[in-house]
């Protein structure tokens, strides 16, 4: 067994005793494979042990991977900020995105998907921990955003995504208890099923709290190298 097949099979074998704890069912967790910075070859590779789900930060490096790897068929997750003017290579080449933390991103995004694709899958990002970023939407925000961007008609607004500081637990139950809340607000309540949370070092207490979706990088392909 070589080595990425040995990480991915620790990852979901984590994934299911932290479902075991929750008494949740396996099912309901999806890992997301977190490749940046990792050459094409390498996501190749995990795709032959049977991983589909694949996030990108890095909008670039995720337009060439894409294009050098078209011929497999891997769903592709934009986990990176959003920048306006980026959002049409996202809305064209992407299944999921899931920092979308303002209306106007949500509408060009759904302005921009094109007639003949499925609606674009995104989430919302909160900033569920008051930290000091301007990435994320303020959890005030949610329902009001929730309310308008569930309207738009090519994209599907699936659920939330944070990423709490290190160690914060609470941040993911707060997430929960207002994933839960504002599911009301909904135009296509039976969309709202996903709670993006979790990364390599947090995932059993995301899972805990009611992650549906592990982002996880490290734990499957070795620590980053940002150098090149
Ligand atoms: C890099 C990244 C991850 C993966 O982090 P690991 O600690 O390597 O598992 C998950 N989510 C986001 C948004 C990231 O940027």
């Amino acid at each position: 067994m070589n080595d990425l097949t040995q990480a991915h099979k620790i990852v979901l074998e984590q994934i299911k005793q932290a479902c075991q704890i929750a008494q949740r069912d396996v099912q309901e967790v999806q890992l997301l494979a977190v490749s940046k910075t990792h050459p094409s070859e390498m996501l190749k590779a995990m795709y032959e042990t049977g991983q589909r789900a694949f996030g990108e930060n890095y909008l670039q490096e995720a337009l060439d991977k894409i294009e050098q790897l078209q011929d497999l068929d891997i769903e592709w997750h934009f986990i990176g900020h959003v920048q306006r003017n980026k959002t049409k290579h996202l809305a064209e080449k992407f299944t999921w995105v899931h920092g979308v933390d303002r209306l106007i991103i949500a509408e060009r995004l759904s302005s921009q998907r094109t007639a003949a694709q499925t609606p674009l899958n995104i989430c919302l990002q909160v900033n569920i921990d008051a930290q000091d970023t301007k990435d994320g939407c303020q959890p005030t925000e949610v329902t009001e955003l929730v309310t308008q961007i569930s309207q738009l008609p090519h994209v599907r607004l699936r659920g939330l995504m944070v990423i709490p500081a290190p160690n914060n637990t609470q941040a993911f139950t707060d997430a929960k208890t207002l994933f839960e809340r504002v599911k009301v607000q909904h135009a296509h309540p039976e969309d709202w099923d996903t709670l993006s949370m979790g990364m390599s070092s947090d995932m059993t207490e995301a899972i805990a709290a009611g992650s549906t979706m592990v982002r996880v990088g490290t734990a499957l392909f070795g620590t980053r190298d940002y150098s090149k």
